[in-house]
C-alpha cells in the first residue's frame, strides 16, 4: 500500500515493527541506522526501565523532534493489535508535545514474521536466541534457563497477531512492508527490502539507496550489537509478556493422611458425654467435617508481623526448591500468562505428633496436637532429622475438624485453642482430653 498524500521535506517518519522475539528487529534496525546516522534514530523498548511504558513513544518523538532526525524506528515486537493500537494512541497523544502541530508524520510497518512461516521462525529464533545468550536487555539465557527462554519465546508465538491491513489498527498504517523470513542473513535482507520499498513510496527520506557494499558492512558492524542498558524482565516492559510473580505458598501445612483413625480417637474421647456423642455423628454424616485435615505450620498472613515473618522466611527458604520448581512448571505450562493457584506441593518433611484434646465450643471443633519433633524444631527430614530452628507458627498446634457456621474461619481455631491452653474458657466451651497412646506423622505441604 503506497500513499500518495503530500509528502515534503518537512514530513518525519516512524516505524513500527511487527514481530516475535528474535526475528531480527535490532539487528535490522542497526542495520539501517547505521547507513543513516545522522537522520535515522533507533528507540528500543528493551533499553526502557521505568514504570512508565509510553517511554517508548517519548523517547522517539523526543528523537524525532531534532532538526536533523527524520526517521525514528520504534523497537518493540508489537506482535498483538493491542499493541500496534497503542502506540498509535501514544503517538496521537504525545505528538503535539514534542512536534510542531502541523507535522506530517508517515507510519511505516514492518512486519517480520509471516504467518505461514511460523514453525521455521520458532526453529530459527530459538537458535538464534541461544546464541545470542546473554546479549540481551533482559532475555538473559544464563538467568533464565533454556525453559523460561523458551516459555517467554513461546507465548509472543501463541499470542501473535498477523498484520491484517483490512482492519484497525494495521489499517492506519501509511506504508506497509512485508518481510519474508530466512535463515541466512535474514536481517540484511530485510534491511535491503526496507530500504527498496521505503526509496519507492517516500523518495524523500531515502532518495539513493546506499551501495551493497555499505549495505553488507553496516549488516556485520550490527550482528555485534551488543546492548547497553540492562534490564529485569518483569518489571514494566509491555514488549515483554509479564513474568508472574513468583507464586510463594499462602500456607505450609502436614497434611493428615489418617483421618478415619483421628476421628475414631475424638469420637472415643467423647463416647460418655451423651449430647456432643449425637452432634458429633449428626455433624459427621451430614458432611459438615473439613474434607482434609490438616495442621498449620504458617501462614503468609502471620509473615506481617516481625516475629512471624522470620519464621515465615525461614519456612520459605527451606522449600525454595520446591517453590521454585513450581514456578517453572507453572511458566512452562502457561508460557507467562495465566496462572492456577490452589495446588498444593508435597515436600518430603515430616511432621510427629500426638493428640491431645479435643475443643469444642459455639463455633468450632479442633483438636489440639503436641508435636513431638523434640528440641530445635518440630520438622523431621527425610533422614528422621530435626529441621533446625522450624517451629510451628500457631502458639497452639491444632487440627480443626469441623467449623459450625457458615461464617466460621478456620483461623477461629486458635482463639479457642489458645484460650484452651490458658484456661481461659468458660462453660459453653467444653474440653475433653483424648487417647494420646499413637504417635503420628503427616508430611509437610506447601499450599500454593
Ligand atoms: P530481535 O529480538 O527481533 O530484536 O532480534 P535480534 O536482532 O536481537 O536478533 C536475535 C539474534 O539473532 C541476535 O543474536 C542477532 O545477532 C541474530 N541475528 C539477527 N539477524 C541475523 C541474521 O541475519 N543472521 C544471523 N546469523 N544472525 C542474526
Ligand atoms: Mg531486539
Amino acid at each position: 500500500a503506497i500513499d500518495y498524500e503530500k509528502v515534503d521535506e518537512h514530513t518525519k517518519f516512524l516505524i513500527f515493527p511487527i514481530s516475535v522475539i528474535g526475528c531480527g528487529k535490532t539487528t535490522t534496525s542497526q542495520t539501517l541506522v547505521n547507513l543513516f546516522p545522522e537522520s535515522w534514530g533507533h528507540i528500543q523498548n528493551d533499553d526502557i526501565t521505568g514504570k512508565d511504558k509510553s517511554q517508548l513513544m517519548k523517547k522517539s518523538l523526543e528523537l524525532l523532534s531534532k532538526k536533523e532526525v527524520k526517521c525514528v524506528i520504534v523497537d518493540r515486537n508489537n506482535h498483538q493489535f493491542r499493541e500496534r493500537q497503542q502506540l498509535f494512541d501514544w503517538l496521537d497523544e504525545l505528538k503535539e508535545d514534542y512536534l510542531a502541530y502541523d507535522t506530517n508524520i508517515k507510519v511505516i510497518g514492518v512486519s517480520f514474521a509471516p504467518y505461514d512461516k511460523l514453525p521455521e521462525i520458532k526453529d530459527i529464533t530459538m537458535r538464534r536466541v541461544i546464541n545470542r545468550g546473554n546479549n540481551h536487555q533482559s532475555i538473559k539465557w544464563d538467568e533464565l534457563g533454556e525453559k523460561k527462554v523458551v516459555g517467554i519465546m513461546s507465548g509472543f508465538l501463541k499470542r501473535y497477531q498477523p498484520v491484517s491491513l483490512r482492519r484497525s489498527p494495521d489499517n492506519m498504517f501509511d506504508l506497509m512492508v512485508e518481510l519474508d523470513f530466512g535463515e541466512v542473513d535474514s536481517s540484511l535482507t530485510n534491511a535491503k527490502q526496507i530500504l527498496s520499498e521505503i526509496h519507492k513510496a517516500y523518495p524523500i527520506l531515502i532518495p539513493e539507496i546506499p551501495k551493497d557494499d555499505e549495505i553488507d558492512a553496516s549488516f556485520r558492524k550490527s550482528l555485534d550489537y551488543k546492548p547497553t542498558v540492562q534490564k529485569r524482565v518483569g518489571k514494566s516492559n509491555c514488549n515483554q509478556p509479564k513474568t508472574p510473580k513468583l507464586i510463594k505458598p499462602t500456607y505450609i501445612s502436614a497434611k493428615i493422611e489418617s483421618y478415619d483413625e483421628i476421628i475414631d480417637l475424638a469420637r472415643q474421647g467423647i463416647a460418655n458425654i451423651a449430647e456432643l456423642s449425637q452432634q458429633f455423628e449428626d455433624l459427621l454424616t451430614s458432611g459438615k467435617f473439613q474434607n482434609e485435615l490438616h495442621i498449620t505450620l504458617g501462614h503468609v498472613m502471620s509473615s506481617r508481623e516481625k516475629e512471624g515473618k522470620r519464621m515465615w522466611k525461614s519456612f520459605c527458604k527451606r522449600y525454595t526448591d520446591q517453590i521454585t520448581k513450581y514456578n517453572d512448571r507453572l511458566i512452562e505450562n502457561t508460557a507467562g500468562t495465566s496462572i492456577n493457584q490452589g495446588k498444593s506441593v508435597e515436600t518430603t518433611d515430616k511432621l510427629k505428633f500426638r493428640l491431645k484434646k479435643l475443643c469444642w465450643d459455639q463455633k468450632i471443633i479442633a483438636i489440639v496436637v503436641e508435636l513431638s519433633g523434640g528440641e530445635g524444631g518440630c520438622i523431621i527430614d527425610s533422614n528422621g532429622d530435626n529441621v533446625k530452628e522450624l517451629y510451628c507458627q500457631n502458639k497452639v498446634p491444632h487440627i480443626t475438624l469441623c467449623k459450625l457456621g457458615s461464617d466460621v474461619k478456620a483461623v477461629y481455631s486458635n482463639v479457642l485453642c489458645e484460650k484452651v491452653e490458658l484456661n481461659e474458657i468458660d462453660e459453653r466451651v467444653k474440653v475433653v482430653k483424648l487417647n494420646n497412646a499413637k504417635e503420628f506423622a503427616a508430611h509437610v505441604y506447601l499450599n500454593m
